[in-house]
């Protein structure tokens, strides 16, 4: 969280201790006392969110986690918000909703209110109320400082495996290492290493999942490693035969070195350990080299499983 957006939310906590009186009465502004207490209101309340979206226009070149650091929000809530980038890429000449600030958009179910949905984001309700105009009974409201995540789903290699009809995925067959899809908070390629601060070659993807979410083997295969590997915290190998896959940061290890994996298997949880600033996981593709395994850009085959994922959400 941005210390910026701490004290803007601290300052409208505060505010909206003060007129809570006033607010209590704009569903019925009836006398000319109450008119004014109205008025009051929707002057301390502002323009709702939802109407205050910046429009950017995707250029030559930028990725979309470029774009959500261009504006000191998380991908995730661009993936929220535009529901075309939830593959995690971006095509030029796209235009995408940019909200002030990190959060996610709700629809109100028949049931639901104010009071309902901030507790089900643990937010407060006057909060809420405030940052989406203190409009009465709006369809859609936004949800400040909550971070959209898609829908959980039952894993199944058969959705997984409609990748194998692309001859340009790395992986022939294969499947996502998470249960569903989740925004990709640092990619391949050179970058200052978050830990470190040292300019250095990131040999992988890191998946933004929450901790404890179950890590599935990408392709059936044997294990080749399994334990600590220093910077990569719990690591596990799986040899696939023409390729190589490695999934780091564990917070445990469910399979032993030498055990034979199915596709789809759960093999570990997402965790922190090693050199990581946070729960994710690191995931990469290896293809043998005269040195050994060669790192690859997994992007390509991971945006092409997750599109076949969402595809079948929709
Ligand atoms: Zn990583």
């Amino acid at each position: 969280m941005k210390p910026a957006w701490k004290i803007s939310l601290f300052v409208i906590a505060i505010a909206s201790l003060l007129p809570l009186p006033a607010l209590a009465t704009v569903s019925k502004p009836t006398t000319p006392a109450d008119e004014s207490n109205a008025k009051e209101a929707e002057e301390l309340c502002g323009k709702p969110t939802l109407d205050d979206l910046t429009q950017h226009k995707v250029k030559q070149g930028e990725t979309l986690e470029a774009i959500a650091k261009q504006y000191n929000l998380k991908t995730a809530t661009l993936m929220g918000l535009n529901p075309e980038v939830r593959n995690g890429s971006v095509n030029v000449g796209q235009t995408l909703s940019i909200p002030p600030l990190d959060g996610l958009t709700y629809r109100f179910k028949n049931e639901e209110n104010y009071t309902t949905v901030a507790k089900k984001y643990n937010i407060r309700a006057d909060v809420l109320f405030e940052r989406n105009g203190c409009q009465q009974k709006p369809k859609v409201v936004f949800v400040p400082g909550a971070i959209w995540k898609p829908d959980p789903i039952p894993f199944n290699p058969a959705i997984a495996s409609r990748g194998s009809d692309n001859p340009t995925v790395i992986m022939q067959t294969g499947g996502y290492p998470l249960p569903y899809p989740v925004p990709v908070t640092s990619g391949y390629g050179w970058r200052i290493n978050p830990v470190t601060a040292i300019w250095s070659f990131h040999s992988g993807i890191d998946l933004g999942a929450p901790f404890g979410t179950p890590v599935l083997a990408a392709k059936a295969g044997q294990v080749d490693f399994a334990g600590w590997g220093d910077g990569y915290g719990n690591l596990i190998e799986l040899d696939h035969g023409s390729t190589g896959t490695r999934y780091a940061h564990l917070e445990a290890i469910y399979v032993s070195q030498g055990q034979q994996i199915a596709q789809g298997q759960q093999i570990g949880i997402v965790g922190s350990t090693g050199r990581s600033t946070g729960p994710h996981l690191h995931f990469e593709i290896m293809v043998p080299s005269g040195d050994g395994w060669l790192a690859l850009d997994p992007s390509p085959y991971l945006n092409r499983i997750a599109g076949a994922m969402s595809d079948f959400l929709l």
